[in-house]
């Protein structure tokens, strides 16, 4: 994840933090320091990094049960929001999956026991001062109880979630569950945000954004994934297209964006060999720069990677997403562009390749 950092590593895992999560300590020990002191302040970091250290042995649950299966986890970052434990993927069989998202909450529950058991049971100082051990203890025992609750909730990305599709996962396909799963999810995000704006609480209404907006995303990640899965680079790349010379100028493009609607423009050399990529913004960029006469040559991107025809899907998009652009050419074993693999074709596949399987499960079940 960017702007983090490595802070340790347990067990092969890296765990990292996210800058942010000091400006959140600079706020706690600061915002304490001004209103109380500095021996309060101290304890408000103090608070802070016990609360993380054990949302960090919640993610490790969640590391070590996927490591049961075979998982591994490359790294936990840990946000102000909680931890987010990269798992390498997901586990196939529902009956795993149900064990990982369950072990970190199953860890939280269990710290929320032991801190119970050292402070009896009770409920923190109303003030949230804390001025000896047991009051410490039921802190911790609350806020571990709260993760606990908070995890289980099932929505997507929470851990209730997960368990949730897993479920339906026993009797459904996997993509369906999702779709129930999030539906469901959804659905709770709405109640909690009426919940939210009743109270008012303006962080149970935030809360309940986030929550509808990753079940949604879920959903369409796992729809993508279902539906790219065993499909090419080659069904997917544009393969008409108009090539320009090396020498070509900004205006030579804007003749084939305005005609052909090409919004990306091959360069290549005298021999056929493509030498860079102009993309459309980087056009306009250019027009700006340097007018139509510019080169379009200084405006292209001439560091992508070539993709091979018979790459999956999912590896040109973690390219994609890697070198962060749009478009990447396609090459053949003998060098030549023979396609175009675009952000916006891809999208348009996918449209098609959901659309259709859909179509072929409905007539399953039907027969
Ligand atoms: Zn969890």
């Amino acid at each position: 994840m960017r702007w983090s950092f490595q802070i340790a590593k347990i067990t092969g895992i890296q765990i990292r933090l996210h800058l942010t999560f000091l400006v959140l300590l600079a706020w706690v020990g600061l915002g304490s320091a001004l209103e109380k002191g500095w021996r309060s302040a101290f304890t408000g970091v103090a608070l802070v990094l016990l609360v993380f250290s054990c949302v960090l042995l919640h993610e490790l649950g969640h590391a070590w049960a996927a490591r049961r299966f075979g998982i591994r986890t490359p790294d936990i970052t840990l946000l102000p929001i909680g931890g987010i434990a990269r798992l390498e993927r997901i586990p196939e069989r529902p009956s795993e999956e149900i064990v990982v998202a369950l072990a970190g909450p199953l860890v939280s529950a269990g710290l929320a026991l032991v801190f119970g058991a050292a402070s009896g049971f009770t409920l923190p100082p109303l003030d949230g001062e804390i001025q000896e051990w047991g009051q410490l203890f039921s802190k911790l025992f609350t806020i571990n109880s709260c993760l606990l609750l908070f995890n289980m909730l099932p929505v997507f990305p929470m851990d209730g979630g997960r368990v949730l599709r897993a479920l339906l996962a026993l009797h459904f396909s996997y993509r369906r569950s999702t779709r129930i799963a999030a539906t469901i999810g959804q659905g709770l995000a709405i109640v909690l945000s009426l919940v939210g704006l009743w109270l008012p609480a303006p962080m149970l209404l935030f809360i309940s954004v986030f929550l509808f907006l990753s079940a949604g995303s879920e959903a369409s990640q796992v729809d993508l994934r279902e539906a790219s899965a065993g499909l090419r680079v080659q069904d997917a790349m544009v393969t008409k297209f108009s090539l320009l010379p090396q020498t070509a100028h900004l205006a030579d493009a804007t003749d084939l964006l305005l005609h052909a609607s090409q919004h990306f423009f091959p360069l290549t050399d005298e021999g056929g060999r493509l030498i860079g990529l102009l993309t459309r913004n980087s056009l306009i960029h250019g027009l700006n720069e340097a007018g139509p006469m510019g080169s379009a040559l200084s405006y292209s991107n001439r560091e992508l990677p070539c993709l091979h025809p018979s790459q999956t899907l999912a590896n040109a998009c973690a390219l994609m997403q890697q070198f962060e652009t749009p478009v990447l050419p396609v090459t053949n074993a003998g060098g030549d562009l023979v396609g175009l693999f675009t952000a916006e074709n891809l999208g348009e596949l996918m449209m098609m390749e959901t659309q259709s399987r859909e179509s072929v499960l409905d007539r399953k079940r039907r027969f």
